[in-house]
């Protein structure tokens, strides 16, 4: 007979806590389950910060949920991998479903294809349902973008934001777009200019406790050879913590987001950017409570439309899009490769040794912080594996591996998609590649660089300006009938002109490829 009826799964991304599998728990006949696990840690060879975050997230939500009077039956990694019983999820899982016979499984749908797939096989493995409930999470479930996806020949962001601000009444005067317009992209796209940045407001740090110390010493030593480092970590862990951190980027950081959004400077880590992508992307706190703390501030005209705007279409409309896109494509896209790009990630995407300064600058926050902000992602280190020419799989994997926010259904479309063009064009019309020009405008990286952005051949090119005119040159094929690449098409043409300087530019670009693909230093 059985004993237990819903053995209900909790992942480490989903750590909400109003989560829907949890509605009719049941204190006397149900169980909650979650697991560490040996596979989720080094099926990607993940940052040790990420690791850290992540169980030490986990740990506090069991402690959480037991004081709340749930019972969880939690598997916890220890330092001596000896002491291991089973490796992935289904492996675990199955021999607790042995062990505690429950009559179903219970989860919220989770988000990543490969873990759904492996939590259907082992409940299919014992002849047990497996319930999976819509995730409330996020604004938008993934039927309803399905629904709005279904017949449009092109999925654009600015159509879905807009129909998520109507729906939810985000941001909306009298049934229109709050300060006059949808959208204040011209506002913010400023450079910090010749001064650089300032002073930046710090970022809210959070102390490691004893549970997370326990995981900290936990990660030492069982995953010593993994990248980055321990120490320092500094991220919020529990609900409170996660809302103490936006609260802090509300009052100190959200007035200035529009503007500078884009900007870059060296040693420069988060600028204006809120830090809220990990806490949210395990659910630590909701989107609607960011948004919402976002559109108070500006009708208490502590923060200007421009940044509140900003910020509400990044959450509001950027995450929820980018799920839709991910769900709705699956599991094809993660093939992907329109542009049939085949390198491995750069050696210094691994340990930040380089002579470029813009690579290193970033590759630092990475190591330091496992977090880039947008522009340091999309068109620092982004920007050098497209024009590289690094396989899509590749760059999202190695992103998957190294930011505390990576989670397949987020890294996935961003990565291999907006970044590396793989899906050739679902989530943008367009590749984001530029030369080093575009990093001069934006940073002041280049000035301190032994490269030089203006050229593209001789021994001081810059590696980005070399590899940008190859990358046009090379998938011409790809992007001619382009609208929205005419421009650089064209120019393209007129460099293609120069048959010589075009012909020391493929060259000088084949031994960079070479390079990367050998795994040396550029
Ligand atoms: C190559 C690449 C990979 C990325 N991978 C991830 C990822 O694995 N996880 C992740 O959360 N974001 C990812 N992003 C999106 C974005 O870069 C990060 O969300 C952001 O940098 C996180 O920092 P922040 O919290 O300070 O963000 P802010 O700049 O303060 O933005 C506020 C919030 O908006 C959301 N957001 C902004 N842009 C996006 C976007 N394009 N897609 C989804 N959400 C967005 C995030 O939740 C973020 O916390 C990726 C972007 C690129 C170019
Ligand atoms: S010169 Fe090129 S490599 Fe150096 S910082 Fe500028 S863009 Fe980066």
């Amino acid at each position: 007979m059985s004993s237990i009826r819903n053995l209900v799964i909790v992942l480490g991304d989903q750590l909400d806590d109003q989560l829907s599998a949890l509605d009719d728990f049941d204190a006397d006949r149900d169980v909650v389950w979650m697991a560490e696990n040996e596979t989720e840690a080094t099926h990607v060879w993940c940052h040790k910060k990420r690791l850290v975050l992540f169980f030490s997230a986990m740990r506090h939500h069991r402690d959480a949920l037991q004081q709340r009077g749930f019972t969880v039956d939690y598997h916890a990694l220890s330092a001596d991998k000896r002491h291991d019983s089973g490796g992935d999820f289904g492996d675990i899982l199955s021999a607790r479903v042995r062990v505690l016979k429950p009559e179903r499984l219970v989860m919220t749908e989770c988000g990543d294809y490969r873990v759904r797939e492996m939590l259907e096989a082992a409940a299919q493995r014992h002849e047990i349902a497996l319930q999976a409930r819509p995730d409330r999470h996020f604004n938008c479930a993934v039927d309803e973008f399905e629904e709005w996806a279904a017949g449009r020949d092109s999925l654009v962001l600015e159509h879905f934001y807009r129909m998520l601000r109507k729906r939810h009444d985000v941001l909306m005067d009298d049934g229109e777009p709050a300060g006059g317009a949808w959208n204040f992209d011209k506002d913010n796209r400023e450079s910090f200019g010749r001064d650089g940045p300032g002073t930046l407001p710090h970022v809210r740090q959070f102390c490691a406790d004893e549970l997370t110390r326990e995981v900290i010493d936990m990660v030492d030593t069982r995953y010593a050879d993994h990248p980055g480092s321990t120490a320092g970590f500094d991220m919020p862990v529990t609900h409170a913590e996660a809302r103490t951190a936006l609260d802090d980027f509300i009052a100190n950081r959200l007035a200035n987001f529009g503007p500078w959004q884009d900007a870059l400077w060296t040693d420069m880590q988060f600028a204006y950017h809120s830090r809220l992508s990990a806490a949210l992307n395990l659910h630590l706190i909701a989107p609607r409570d960011c948004v919402n703390a976002a559109v108070d501030a500006y009708r208490a005209g502590q923060a200007p439309i421009n940044s509140v705007e900003g910020f509400v279409r990044q959450i509001l409309g950027w995450r929820e899009f980018v799920r839709g896109v991910y769900w709705r494509e699956m599991p094809g896209y993660i093939q992907r490769n329109a542009l049939r790009a085949e390198l491995p990630v750069p050696a210094s995407f691994w340990q930040g040794d380089t002579d470029m300064a813009c690579v290193r600058d970033a590759m630092q926050n990475v190591l330091d912080n496992g977090y880039a902000h947008h522009i340091q992602r999309l068109m620092v280190l982004g920007l050098f594996a497209l024009v590289a020419g690094v396989h899509p799989r590749a760059f999202h994997d190695w992103h998957m591996a190294m930011y505390l926010d990576a989670i397949d259904w987020v890294s996935l479309p961003n990565a291999l998609g907006m970044s590396q063009f793989g899906d050739g064009g679902v989530l943008g019309t367009k590749p984001y590649c530029a030369s080093g020009n575009y990093i001069n405008k934006m940073s002041n990286y280049c000035k301190g660089c032994r490269f030089n952005y203006r050229k593209a051949d001789g021994e001081d090119a810059c590696p980005i300006t070399t590899l940008y005119w190859d990358f046009l040159d090379r998938n011409l094929g790809a992007f001619e009938d382009n609208h929205r690449m005419v421009f650089q098409v064209k120019n393209l043409q007129k460099k293609r002109a120069d048959h010589e300087l075009m012909a020391a530019i493929r060259q000088q670009a084949k031994t960079l490829r070479q390079k990367i693909s050998d795994g040396e230093r550029i």
